[in-house]
């Protein structure tokens, strides 16, 4: 008889059930643990939701921003003038508004249907896929295999062997101790689905992608929205002209930005949230949102008895086939911190499976990861960075053009955003890109291709862009590269 191997997956997001669609699909006896429901938390809190959320948001910007110079008439405009109060500047008049109990509903039933729709997928594929939490035993069998014990909701057990375990347990929302969420009105970013009505005045802890992801949405829904940042800027980790054009944007909207303001403590006076600051200032809000970052699921799972080494910050280290140090033993997704996107955890989990099931497997290369902020511009990002460049990590020519420029951005009314690329000087190979504009995380995808296929800009340069577009406007800064580059030749 045929022997089929065995494999436990742990935790059911991207890492754990694109993995499941891969193992399934080699042959292999695969069952998916989850908690919570297929999909895990990318499809049910996190990225779905918030993306989901944010269509609703970008309409809003959309109109709000364009709608006069477009020659659009609205009448009867209701003006609040004069209604902001504090450091809020005062809000464009509005006929349109946001029934967020409306919107929540759709995003819940969105995220939930797109479960449902992952569950299928794996079950139709041959997968087995379980309610519970699982737990890696310690020690392997002689025979190599593990075992892992799963716990259902009721308390029940099951024990389950497995030539090969892929541990995909993501990450939750991090907490300070004294602004410990209560789902009312200081809120993490799975509790903000439940609220029916819209924040008045919502502060936003936290300026990474999430936080600004978050403030930029709810500002265009209508809440009046103080941003704190303990840094000194918005998005720190991101492309610093990126962030500069997004903080403008988002001050010129009348969202209050607060930089090198790092928040203490977050607790309810009667209907409000007080926030305290480590300076010792308060600020004052109908709603907060802490953003402060994520912890991975790794505790309590068995992990370091069964030879599983953690990083100082609790992740899982893996190598590049996402092997763990456990012989047989896997990791893919957040709770390895190597790189919190959805695509990354995927990816992490199909190499693992075609790494253990013998097929043909490409180390994981984190250079050609494309990435995106969504915010309003969006800010996508591949390869290399400007920060690798200014390092000396990397030598790269940078060519950077403003949107203003581009025939179609005049068009339709966008002002704020640019395209800019990098190449090697000598041969001209695009190394990497970001672009700031509406719908950039469409956009960024042939600068991706030209960074995974060794592209050169003169290539790029030269393929046809429709006229017009705003794609034109990557053509274009590859043609200056270009021309730039045989210049100096
Ligand atoms: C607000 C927000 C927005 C985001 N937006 C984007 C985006 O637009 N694009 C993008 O690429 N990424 C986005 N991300 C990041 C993305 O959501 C994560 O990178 C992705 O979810 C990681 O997938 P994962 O498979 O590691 O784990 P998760 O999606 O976190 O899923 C892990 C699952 O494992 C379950 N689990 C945990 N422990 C156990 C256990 N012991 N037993 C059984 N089950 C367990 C959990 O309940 C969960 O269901 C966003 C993140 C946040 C917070």
């Amino acid at each position: 008889m045929e022997y089929v191997t065995r494999i436990v997956i742990i935790g059911g997001g991207p890492g754990g059930y694109e993995a499941a669609l891969v193992g399934a699909s080699l042959g292999a006896e695969v069952t998916v643990v989850d908690c919570d429901g297929l999909g895990g938390a990318s499809v049910l809190t996190d990225c779905v939701p918030s993306k989901t959320l944010i269509a609703t948001a970008e309409v809003m910007t959309n109109f709000d921003s364009s709608y006069e110079e477009l020659g659009i008439r609205v009448e009867d405009i209701a003006s609040d003038g004069g209604s902001a109060a504090g450091p809020y500047k005062e809000r464009p008049a509005r006929v349109v508004g946001v029934d967020l109990g409306k919107v929540n509903r759709r995003v819940k039933r969105l995220a939930l249907a797109q479960s449902h729709d992952i569950t299928a997928s794996v079950t139709r594929a041959g997968g087995r896929v379980m309610r519970g939490r699982g737990r890696l035993e310690p020690g392997q069998a002689p025979d190599g295999s593990r075992k892992v014990t799963v716990t259902a909701a009721d308390g029940a057990t099951e024990g389950l062997i497995a030539d090969a375990v892929l541990i995909a347990t993501g990450a939750h929302p991090r907490e300070i101790p004294d602004a410990l969420p209560d789902g009312e009105r200081i809120l993490n970013w799975t509790q903000v689905y439940d609220l029916t009505e819209l924040p008045e005045e919502l502060i936003v802890v936290g300026s990474g992608v999430t936080g600004a992801e978050f403030a930029g949405a709810y500002q265009a829904l209508g809440s009046r929205v103080t941003l704190v940042s303990s840094r000194d800027r918005v998005l720190p980790g991101e492309d610093p002209d990126a962030a500069a054009v997004l903080e403008d944007v988002f001050r010129r909207r009348g969202m209050n930005v607060m930089a090198r303001s790092r928040a203490q403590s977050a607790k309810r006076v009667g209907d409000r949230v007080e926030v305290t600051l480590a300076d010792g200032r308060t600020i004052s809000g109908t709603h907060c949102l802490m953003a402060v970052g994520s912890i991975p699921n790794t505790e309590g799972i068995g992990l370091e008895s069964a030879g599983v080494r953690l990083k100082d910050s609790g992740h899982i280290w893996t190598d590049k086939v996402s092997r763990t140090t456990a012989p047989g033993v896997y990791a893919a997704g957040d709770c390895t911190g190597v790189f919190a996107l959805a695509s990354v955890a995927a990816m992490q989990g199909r190499i693992a499976m075609y790494h253990f099931l013998g097929d043909a497997v490409t180390p994981l290369n984190l250079k050609t990861v494309s990435a995106n902020v969504f915010t309003d511009p969006e800010i996508a990002t591949v390869g290399y960075s400007q920060a690798d460049i200014d390092g000396g990590v990397i030598d790269a020519r940078v060519v950077k053009l403003p949107l203003l420029r581009n025939p179609r951005a005049k068009m339709q009314g966008i002002r704020d955003g640019f395209v800019k690329l990098f190449c090697r000087p000598g041969t001209g190979i695009v190394v990497g890109g970001v672009v700031v504009s509406p719908r950039a995380s469409e956009l960024i995808h042939p600068i991706s291709i030209a960074v995974d296929n060794n592209l050169t800009v003169e290539q790029i340069a030269s393929a046809f862009t429709v006229y017009p577009s705003l794609s034109g406007s990557i053509a274009e800064v590859a043609r200056q590269l270009h021309t730039r580059k045989a210049a100096s030749e």
